[in-house]
């Protein structure tokens, strides 16, 4: 507390609900670590205030925000600036204000890769499947895309994100060198196909988090080899279903998405504060039933 003074940036997080979010915690410990002068704060923000509450940014010469659901595409509009990646997945979890100017970033999929990148993992020139097209699914297809994935096999459901997914596949195709189809996850033969093919399976629906801690897309180890990335952007459970049945098929690489969390995080601070956050002292810090 004794950081707390006249000069304490504000750094925000508009969601709602939010109150179980961990970012606050972590962003506050970095700044502690670090000895900076910032302060992160969650507001239960739903889209009916969005709009007051992204002006009052600029009113409190707050630093910038975090934005989560159900903001990160509804904010849009009342944004000064978006980065490339930002306007081509039509989503924002980040914005930095300079001086008034509201400039809006998506860091999931800049965490994402980064977390791979972490385990001395790198997908450029690889084949990726990908099942989800929704707030986390989407910024890790563009993400990936940009950064120089080869091939993206975009699953979904037949539901309202699977214009989403057509969507992601079009700008893809047409912004980037990647080379992105779109998918039905109800057609098994071509899902069990795809993987097959691919290096890195990443799942970005939920599935195997609560409540559907005993659901997994894929159920048959045979579906997946050895040599690729499982990779889960759940990460609580620390270990899902997908996650066992992808060690049962002695899959070298799983992951879940603590990783791509902490990185997200990480990037934004870094957005924010021009300085790197002390990403393993948070992990063990805040996530230290992992040790
Ligand atoms: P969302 O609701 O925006 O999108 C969910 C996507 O999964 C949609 O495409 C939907 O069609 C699909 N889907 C949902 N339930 C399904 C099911 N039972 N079977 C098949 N497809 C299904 O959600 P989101 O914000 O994209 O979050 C998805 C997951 O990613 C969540 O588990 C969330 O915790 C995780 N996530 C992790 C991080 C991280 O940093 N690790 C960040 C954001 C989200």
């Amino acid at each position: 507390m004794e950081r707390i003074d006249g000069h304490t940036l504000l750094i925000g997080l508009m969601a709602y609900p939010i109150r179980h979010s961990m970012s606050p915690t972590m962003h506050n410990n970095a700044f502690a670590k670090l000895g900076l002068n910032y302060a992160y704060l969650a507001f239960e923000i739903d889209n009916d205030k969005l709009e007051d509450a992204v002006q009052s940014i600029r009113t409190l010469d707050m630093r910038g925000c975090n934005i989560s659901m159900p903001n990160k595409q509804k904010i849009l509009p009342y944004l000064d600036k978006l980065s490339p990646a930002a306007k081509m997945a039509g989503a924002v979890n980040t914005v930095v204000n300079d001086n008034g100017v509201l400039t809006g970033y998506t860091t999931d999929g800049t965490g994402f890769m980064k977390s791979l990148e972490d385990e001395g993992l790198d997908i450029r020139g690889k084949k990726m499947v990908l099942a989800g097209a929704g707030g986390a699914g989407t910024p890790i297809a563009i993400q990936a895309a940009l950064d120089g994935v080869a091939e993206i096999a975009i699953f979904n459901r037949d539901d309202r994100n699977f214009e989403t997914a057509r969507q992601n596949v079009e700008i893809i195709n047409k912004e980037t060198d990647c080379k992105a189809s779109l998918h039905r996850l109800e057609d098994s033969e071509d899902f069990k196909q795809c993987l097959a093919e691919c290096d890195i399976y990443c799942d970005a629906t939920g599935a195997g988090m609560k409540p559907l801690e005993d659901v997994s897309l894929v159920n048959d180890p045979s579906w997946f080899h050895e040599d690729m990335i499982v990779y889960d952007t759940v990460y609580a459970p620390r270990e899902t279903k997908l996650m066992k049945i992808a060690k049962s098929a002695g899959v070298k690489h799983v992951h879940n998405g603590l990783g791509m969390m902490l990185e997200q995080g990480a990037e934004a601070f870094k957005l924010w504060t021009g300085k790197e956050m002390p990403v393993d002292y948070i992990r063990d810090l805040i996530f230290n039933e992992d040790k």
